[in-house]
C-alpha cells in the first residue's frame, strides 16, 4: 500500500481535481490518498476565525458567503452538472450552514480549530463525490478518527497505528482511501491540527502507521529546488536526498515539506517521493537512507528568527553556566536552534518568541541580556559537507558583504547555518547560489 498526498494546488481547480481522480487510478496498488485544503481556503478560514475572534461578525458572514459562492463554482465545474440536489451541493450546504451556525456562538480557541477543519472535510468530500459519479470505488476515512496528538501536541503514532488498522480492517477488499490531511483530534477530544502545511505530516504520519512503499507528496514543482524558487530565479530540482538532508531543509524552510513531516517515514524507513501533478512524468526528488551521495545538495532560509545574547564573567572557566541558561528555555518549551559560545557569552536562536518577555527575564538573573530581532537562519545542506574545506571556502567566499551574526559549523556532518538579517536573506540566497552551485 503507498500515500499519494494532494497539496492545495494541486486540487485547487476543478479540473486539476479530476487529474487527482486519474492519478490515483493509474495503477493497481492499494492506496491511501490524503488531500489538502483547495488552495486558499485555510487562508480565507483563518480570515474568517480572526474576524470572529474581534467580534466582527457582518466580515465573517461576507468573508463566508464569498467562499460559498466560490465554491458553488468550484463543485459545478468539477460534476459538469449542476443540479439542485446533487451530493455535491448537499455537501457545500452541509459545511457552510455549519460555519453560519459558528457565526452566533462565541468565539474560543476550540471552535476556531472547527473552522479551519472545513478545507480539509470539503475538499475530501468534494473528491469522493467526483469519484462515485464516475463509479470508482473508494472509501472516506475520517482523519478525526484516527489521527491522534498528544498534550504536547505530538502526533501519538502507536495509537495512529492500531486505529488506523482497525479502520482498514472494517473494508477489506477494497483498495481506494481518500482522507484529510491536516486535521486531527487533540488530547481533550477536540478538533485540531497539525500546523500550517500539515497535510505532508499527515501522510508521512500515515504512510508510517501502515509501513507504506512509498510516502508521494504530489506538488505543484518537480521535487526540492538547490534552493527556494521563491526567491531565486535559477533553481534546479535535486534527483536524491537523504532523510537527515530532506529533515534539515524541511525544518529550516524548504516549504515544499512540513517542518515535521520526514521524522515519521525516517523512522520506519518509507520513501518519500515529491512529484508535480502539473507534470506527473517529471522525475522529483527520492527521499531514502541512501546516503551515499555527497556534497552540497541545497539551501534553505527560515525567517522571523530572534538572537539571545547573554554576557557574562561569570561564565568564564565555570562550569553548569550552559546547563542553566538552557533550562530557562527547557520551562518555557522554547527550542533553541542556534548555539554559539565565547568564554564570556552565549548567543542562541529561537524561533518561537511567544515566552521571549519571560525568557529575558530570567536569563538577566545570569549576566547582560541582548536580542537581534528580525533574523534569518540561512542553511547549506549536503552529506559530509562539514567535512569538504572547500564548501566552508565557497560559503564565506559567498557571504562577504553580508552581516553574518552567527555562524553553526561543525554541530552536524551535513549542515552549515548563518545568522543573517532577514533584509538580507534573498541576497544570500541568490549570491549561494552562484557561489556554491554555480547558478547565475
Ligand atoms: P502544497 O500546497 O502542494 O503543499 P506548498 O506551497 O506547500 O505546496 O509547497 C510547494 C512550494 O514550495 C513550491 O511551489 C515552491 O514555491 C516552494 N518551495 C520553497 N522552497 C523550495 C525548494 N527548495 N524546492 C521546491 N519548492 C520550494
Ligand atoms: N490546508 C492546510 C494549510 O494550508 C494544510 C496543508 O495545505 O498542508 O496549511
Ligand atoms: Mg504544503
Amino acid at each position: 500500500m503507498k500515500v499519494m498526498k494532494f497539496g492545495g494546488t494541486s486540487v485547487g481547480k476543478p479540473e486539476r481535481m479530476q487529474d487527482v481522480a486519474n492519478l490515483i487510478t493509474n495503477d493497481i496498488e492499494s492506496k491511501i490518498v490524503v488531500l489538502s485544503a483547495v488552495s486558499g481556503t485555510t487562508n480565507s478560514l483563518i480570515e474568517i476565525s480572526d474576524f470572529l475572534a474581534k467580534g466582527d461578525r457582518s466580515s465573517a458572514k461576507q468573508k463566508i458567503d464569498a467562499l460559498e459562492q466560490q465554491y458553488k463554482l468550484f463543485a459545478d465545474e468539477l460534476m459538469s452538472h449542476p443540479e439542485a440536489n446533487s451530493p455535491a451541493s448537499k455537501i457545500l450546504n452541509e459545511h457552510f450552514e455549519f460555519l453560519n451556525i459558528i457565526l452566533k456562538i462565541s468565539y474560543s480557541e476550540a471552535l476556531s480549530k472547527d473552522i479551519l477543519a472545513q478545507g480539509e472535510l470539503l475538499s475530501t468530500r468534494l473528491l469522493s463525490a467526483y469519484l462515485s459519479k464516475k463509479n470508482i470505488k473508494h472509501i472516506l476515512l475520517p482523519a478525526m478518527e484516527f489521527m491522534t496528538i498528544d498534550g504536547n501536541e505530538e502526533p501519538q503514532i502507536g495509537n495512529i497505528k492500531v486505529k488506523l488498522s482497525q479502520l482498514l480492517k472494517q473494508h477489506v477488499g477494497q483498495s481506494l482511501f481518500i482522507t484529510q490531511g491536516f486535521i486531527c483530534r487533540n488530547s481533550k477530544g477536540e478538533v485540531d491540527n497539525l500546523k500550517r502545511g500539515g497535510s505532508d505530516y499527515s501522510a508521512s504520519l500515515i504512510a508510517a502507521a501502515v509501513n507504506a512503499t512509498a510516502c508521494e507528496i504530489w506538488t505543484d514543482i518537480s521535487g526540492m529546488h538547490n534552493n527556494d524558487p521563491r526567491l531565486v530565479k535559477n533553481t534546479i530540482p535535486i534527483d536524491h536526498l537523504s532523510f537527515d538532508e530532506a529533515a534539515e531543509l524541511a525544518y529550516f524552510g524548504a516549504k515544499i515539506l512540513h517542518p515535521a513531516s520526514i521524522w515519521p517515514a525516517q523512522q520506519y524507513n518509507i520513501p518519500v517521493k515529491l512529484l508535480n501533478t502539473m507534470e506527473p512524468q517529471a522525475r522529483g526528488t527520492l527521499i531514502s537512507e541512501d546516503v551515499s551521495v555527497k556534497g552540497v545538495k541545497a539551501v534553505a532560509a527560515k525567517d522571523g528568527i530572534t538572537a539571545v545574547n547573554i554576557r557574562s564573567s561569570r561564565m568564564l572557566l565555570a562550569y553548569g553556566f550552559l546547563r542553566k541558561v538552557f533550562e530557562v528555555f527547557e520551562k518555557y518549551r522554547t527550542p533553541i536552534d542556534m548555539i554559539t559560545t565565547s568564554e564570556v557569552a552565549v548567543s542562541v536562536t529561537i524561533d518561537n518568541k511567544t515566552s521571549l518577555k519571560n525568557i529575558v527575564k530570567e536569563l538577566e538573573n545570569f549576566g547582560t541580556v541582548s536580542i537581534d530581532k528580525d533574523q534569518a537562519i540561512v542553511c547549506i545542506v549536503g552529506n559530509e559537507i562539514a567535512e569538504d574545506a572547500t564548501t566552508l571556502q565557497k560559503v564565506f567566499n559567498s557571504l562577504q558583504n553580508i552581516d553574518v551574526r552567527m555562524v553553526s559549523y561543525g554541530g552536524s556532518a551535513h549542515n552549515i547555518s548563518v545568522l543573517v538579517p532577514s533584509a538580507q536573506k534573498q541576497l544570500v540566497l541568490q549570491q549561494l547560489n552562484s557561489g556554491l552551485f554555480g547558478l547565475s
